[in-house]
């Protein structure tokens, strides 16, 4: 199988405070972005990575994480959007210039015909995930890691007020790495990036409640898969094992915790 990542690292850092993006700051040994880069470029079927940095970091990002630990299996650093949906976008539109020039120029760039989507900030990733994930995309065309949630959650009105208690067994947090079918999820984000064009873009085609619509879409998008469940509503989405370590590092007081957690 080949297969290609996104590593998102377009984030602007801004629930983390001032200094350096947290994304570069060390964790262990290295900064945060390097350890789940580290842990694609270690796994055989992986055969590119396209490594997504918020404008005007492109080459921080390439020196000081890329070249400076060696990694060869990243083909491109691109530059990332406003919103992480954005940066997706162009994690993708990368991988898929190295689909169109695979045999080319060297096969070993090939983007892949499944891609794994990550978030950079999730330093803990291991190869057993990654290897999970990949098998269950194989088998579905659609997985993603998940663990179900400890806690009870309550839905609240804008009031602060209890409404409603969904059945905990039934409730999943989710994590990345999310894989995908690489046609399946580039054609989700395509059209995702089309409507957007079409209700607020300059040359803006439609207006009314279906610009409203998808305007309250966008506000509650928050990871891939639902990006699928909207534009293919038919296709599969597998739940495979992610783990309590692997946390998404947003606010200065996970990285006490990411220095318990770390290993290397
Ligand atoms: O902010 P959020 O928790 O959604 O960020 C998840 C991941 O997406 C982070 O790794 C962040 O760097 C990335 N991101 C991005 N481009 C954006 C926003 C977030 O690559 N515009």
């Amino acid at each position: 199988m080949r297969c290609g990542v996104v590593v998102l690292a377009g984030g602007s850092g801004s629930r983390f405070g001032g200094g350096v993006k947290k994304q570069y700051l060390k964790i262990g040994r290295k900064p945060l972005l390097a350890h789940s880069i580290e842990t694609f470029e270690r796994c055989d079927e992986v055969d590119a990575i396209v490594v997504v940095a918020a404008a005007g970091d492109e080459n921080y990002c390439r020196e000081q994480v890329i070249d400076r630990y060696g990694y060869k299996k990243t083909a491109d650093v691109v530059t990332g959007g406003k919103e992480r949906y954005h940066s997706v976008y162009a994690g993708l539109s990368a991988l898929q210039k190295l689909r169109k020039t695979k045999g080319k120029k060297d096969a070993s760039a090939d983007g892949g015909s499944f891609v794994l989507i990550h978030d950079g900030a999730r330093p803990f990733v291991t190869s057993a995930m990654t290897e999970r994930v990949l098998a269950g995309v194989r088998q579905h065309g659609a997985c993603v890691c998940a663990v179900p949630v400890k806690d009870t959650i309550k839905i609240a009105d804008d009031a602060g007020f209890v409404t409603d208690t969904p059945d905990r067994r039934t409730l999943y947090a989710m994590q990345t790495p999310q894989a995908f079918s690489f046609d399946l999820i580039h054609d989700a984000y395509a059209a995702l990036i089309e409507d957007e064009k079409r209700f607020f873009g300059d040359a803006r085609r439609e207006e009314g409640a279906a610009a409203d619509d998808f305007s309250r879409f966008l506000a509650r998008l928050t990871d891939d898969a639902m990006v699928v469940e909207h534009y293919h509503p038919a296709q599969k989405i597998f739940l495979t094992e992610g783990s309590y370590t692997n946390i998404k590092i947003t606010t200065p007081d996970d990285l006490a915790v990411a220095e318990a957690l770390c290993h290397g």
